[in-house]
């Protein structure tokens, strides 16, 4: 991944190139909600939004942010307004921060125009227009005429082809990187381009098959692999195992078997749960600790146990990078969480260059305790996109930022 082409928001504001200027700034404002109360529950997002929005509030821009959140239907809007994020960062900032109740037709472009340099708007959700999705061209347009200059800042949405991260910035002349993204694709890009050895990776979480890619670039270039989650149950099942009731994906063993032959012949060392801790369901309150050859019929494993813990803490130790993807167990309920937050408890105490990727495992660091994130070098903002990234794949947000890339008259 090179940055070649590629200007910073710092390039765009020297000598005065951002003053009065309308500045378009995609951010990724996708935060978790709380399902009830409709409360953001992790507003990291936001708070790594900042230090790009001040830049150009200092720079004396008339800054316009845009934003998708969530997966809105087609006139079923409610509960996925931007206004919550516009109101958690001017908490954060201080900032007056302006809400049109769109982010096409008039009601932008009146906010717009009443706007002085180093104020901000807040255009609604993207993703209440169908278009966004489509990367349409006319609704690209549409918000092309809103700015002078675009910036983005969206890593999180950075594999999306989407309008206002695809379509929109090859409409715009002035076009570059914020300082979120710049950071998000310099740490990924360290983990690629000749990592430090020895480099270690931690996978679990959900699925094989959601991992399926990245597994397979990262076994190019780590020297060793430790699996945990629900994920190890299939490499355990694969092996022989007799797991219970445990999530395994049954149609994946032939696969988990590939990937533990291809290991073995590039001399990847794959680490598996020597033991688990076991319960009868999902919302038990507590869980015992066996051997994973021990694991009795009629219960479930739901998190890595404590000679797993050392098993992996070793490798940890012993790296120079890490990159971890994947929770070790159901972290959510308290009686499962152990392994994932002494695995990143460890690695946050790691003098290598640590990187986390993944929404639910970033989530997990921040539960684990601000020391803990603290300690780790970068906590990626894009679960997706920083997956996509290291299994080589181009971005087609950072693509469309590149200045060969072929300009519209606009
Ligand atoms: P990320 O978002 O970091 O990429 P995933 O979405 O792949 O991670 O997986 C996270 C989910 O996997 C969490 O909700 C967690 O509870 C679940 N999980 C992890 N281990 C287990 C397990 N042993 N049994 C059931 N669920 C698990
Ligand atoms: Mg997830």
């Amino acid at each position: 991944m090179k940055l070649t082409g590629i200007r910073s928001i710092e390039d765009l504001a020297k000598d005065g190139g951002l003053t009065n200027k309308r500045l378009f700034i995609r951010v990724d404002y996708n935060v978790p909600l709380d399902k009830k109360t409709g409360e953001i529950t992790d507003d990291a997002r936001i708070r790594e939004s900042i230090p790009t929005i001040k830049l150009a509030v200092e720079a004396g821009a008339k800054v316009i942010l845009a934003s998708h959140l969530g997966r809105p239907k087609p006139g079923k809007h409610e509960g996925l307004s931007l206004e919550p994020c516009g109101a958690r960062l001017s908490e954060l900032t201080g900032y007056e921060v302006h809400l049109p109740d769109d982010c096409v037709g008039d009601a932008p472009k009146k906010v717009i125009q009443d706007l002085r340099a180093g104020q901000v708007c807040l255009l609604e959700n993207l993703r209440f227009h169908e278009e966004e999705e489509k990367d349409d061209e006319a609704f690209a347009r549409e918000l092309s005429e809103l700015c002078d200059v675009y910036v983005d800042d969206a890593f999180g949405a950075a594999h999306r082809a989407h309008a206002s991260v695809h379509a929109l910035p090859r409409m715009v002349r002035d076009r570059g990187a914020g300082l979120l993204l710049l950071r998000e694709l310099r740490s990924l890009a360290r983990l690629m381009d000749r990592p430090e050895k020895p480099y270690v990776a931690i996978l679990g979480g959900a699925k094989v098959s959601d991992k399926i890619d990245v597994v397979e670039s990262l076994l190019n270039v780590v020297d060793s692999l430790c699996i945990g989650g629900a994920m190890a149950n299939t490499f355990l099942a694969a092996l022989g195992k007799k797991v219970g009731l445990s999530k395994i994906e049954d149609d994946k063993l032939p696969l988990a078997r590939t990937i533990m032959d291809k290991a073995r012949n590039r001399g990847v060392n794959v680490l598996l749960p020597v033991d688990v801790l076991v319960a009868n369901g999902l919302d038990s309150n507590v869980g015992s600790e066996v051997s994973v050859d021990a694991i009795p019929d009629g219960t479930m494993a739901l998190d890595i146990g404590s000679k797993t813990i050392e098993l992996f803490g070793k490798e940890i130790a012993r790296a120079k990078t890490i990159f971890w993807n994947g929770p070790m167990g159901l972290f959510e309920s308290a009686p499962f969480s152990r392994g994932t937050f002494e695995i990143a408890r460890q690695m946050s105490r790691s003098e290598g260059f640590t990187v986390i990727g993944g929404g639910d495992s970033a989530a997990a660091v921040r539960k684990a305790g601000d020391d803990v994130a603290k300690g780790i070098s970068h906590i990626s903002t894009g679960g997706g996109a920083s997956l996509e990234l290291i299994e080589g794949r181009k971005l087609p947000g950072v693509e469309a930022l590149r200045s060969n890339v072929a300009e519209e008259a606009s």
